[in-house]
């Protein structure tokens, strides 16, 4: 096994029994490293200057084209009446690592729907825009958009709630980002829905007609 060693050039070096202290070069000690990095600063700035701006984006005027998976801003969802589709389940606050989500329920006026977010608010400054939230909510009641617009003057800015998470704008389906989205089964999911508002709309012209007679 010694022998082996001997004849290993590296461990066969006499190991180092004292710190020795760096000796820097002649380039070192002129720098000329340091200009050698100037020197590639230099290059993309004559490029850039002669064949124009290549690898800026002009924010906001010009903007990246994301993925449709995008993660940005939340938004909630809504019934064909308007009104929120979240059921104040708790699920994606549960999901949430970053424990951004605050949700107040309250009982919802109509008796077939059980429960509505009294209060609906997330930290975006908290947010990982990991998704958990989608992927836990059972409802498809909060979905993420392309959106990347978030700076805030003031920390209570970050601190979004339903009306903000609800913007129209956001509807824009080229705006739309990371959700549930299963090609296939989108005309499906698209008629079970429409079919369990008509079991809520039924339900509600029958208790009408009930209380008028
Ligand atoms: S994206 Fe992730 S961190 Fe942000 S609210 Fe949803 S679960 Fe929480
Ligand atoms: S998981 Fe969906 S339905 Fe449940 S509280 Fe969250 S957004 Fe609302």
């Amino acid at each position: 096994m010694r022998s082996e060693m001997l004849r290993d050039p590296v461990l066969s070096r006499p190991r180092p029994r004292a710190v020795t202290p760096y000796k820097k070069s002649l380039a070192e000690w002129l720098y000329l490293p340091l200009f050698g990095g100037l020197m590639v600063t230099l290059r993309h700035f004559v490029r850039n200057l002669i064949k124009g701006p290549r690898y800026t984006i002009e924010y906001p005027e010009k903007r990246r084209d994301y993925s449709h998976r995008f993660r940005g801003h939340h938004i909630l969802t809504s019934r064909p009446d308007g009104s929120l589709r979240c059921v104040a389940c708790f699920l994606c606050a549960t999901a949430c690592p970053a424990d951004c989500i605050k949700i107040e329920s309250g009982e919802h006026p109509d008796v077939n729907i059980e429960k509505y977010p009294v209060v609906y608010e997330i930290d975006m400054l908290r947010c990982v825009f990991c998704g958990y939230c989608v992927d836990a909510c059972p409802e498809e009641a909060i979905i993420m958009s392309n959106n990347y617009d978030m700076a805030y003057f003031h920390r209570d800015q970050s601190k979004v709630g339903k009306n903000d998470l609800m913007k129209p704008y956001t509807f824009d389906p080229s705006q739309l980002g990371y959700r549930p989205h299963y090609p296939e089964e989108d005309a499906q999911r698209a008629k079970m829905r429409r079919e369990a508002f008509n079991l809520v709309q039924a339900a509600r012209e029958a208790g009408a007609t009930e209380v008028a007679s």
